[in-house]
């Protein structure tokens, strides 16, 4: 049996030292936004971001590791491990509000919705156009969603001149135009994954489209679907060199 004071230790693995914890904002449904930075005053080499859409949690969970992994001390980029909670919660890909944050943000692409993407979990060879069932809203606005307005404002903030973008399962990197070369090509070596430049489809308003908007490059990493050893093995050897500030 447990004993009352055991509960108030922390359960499962720890984060690493040295890592400091702000909340930056909070979501649609009143759910607290968490950025992990180094506790230090060194510049961020950039800002890893994964659950976007919270039908990918094995994002969070890679993130997750991340921050097990890498003292912050030895880390020179900050980590949002959910920006999208309340989807999360959910297992929905948009956030309380059936909003695709991924279409909210303030770009000239910006529209009124739908928006339609493929179910999560759908097989690769049924992957059509005429499958892209999940119905999303991308807001009664440009950045109606406070995720959006809580993101836009701390990657101003934090002032990091590049972001890399978690998200599932397309198994490759989408780059902006401005995206460092050696980096991006360390990144995609180190799993084996390949480049776009783009990748066609319906992507407007998206997070990497605002980032190369306000002069900030952006890496969308698309990993895979397969078992959370498998992801480990092949994305965090990257990811973390990524975070150490290895890769340039
Ligand atoms: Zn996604």
């Amino acid at each position: 049996m447990t004993a009352v004071g055991d509960l108030a230790q922390p359960l499962g693995h720890e984060i690493a030292p040295g890592w400091r914890v702000e909340r930056y904002g909070r979501s649609r449904d009143d759910v607290p936004l968490r950025v992990f930075r180094p506790d230090d005053d060194r510049p961020l080499q950039g800002l890893l971001t994964a659950a976007q859409h919270g039908e990918e949690p094995e994002t969070l969970l890679l993130a997750r590791r991340l921050l097990e992994r890498v003292p912050g001390a030895d880390a020179r980029w900050a980590i949002v491990p959910v920006l999208n909670p309340d989807g999360l919660l959910a297992g929905t890909r948009q956030n309380a509000a059936g909003v695709d944050l991924n279409r909210n943000f303030p770009t000239p692409s910006w529209g009124p919705g739908p928006s339609f993407t493929f179910p999560p979990g759908i097989a690769p060879e049924d992957r059509h156009r005429p499958n892209r069932r999940n119905r999303s809203a991308t807001g009664k606005g440009p950045a109606s969603e406070p995720e959006t307005q809580a993101l836009m404002a701390l990657v101003t903030r934090l002032d990091v001149p590049l972001v890399v973008d978690l998200h599932a399962p397309l198994e490759l990197i989408l780059r902006t135009p401005n995206a460092p070369d050696a980096l991006c090509a360390a990144l995609a070596r180190s799993a084996s994954l390949p480049v776009h430049d783009e990748i066609g489809g319906e992507r407007r308003a998206s997070f990497d489209a605002w980032c190369l908007s306000v002069g900030r490059a952006a890496l969308v990493y698309e990993v895979e679907h397969a078992g959370l050893p498998e992801l480990c093995r092949r994305h965090l050897p990257g990811l973390e060199a990524l975070v150490r500030g290895e890769l340039g």
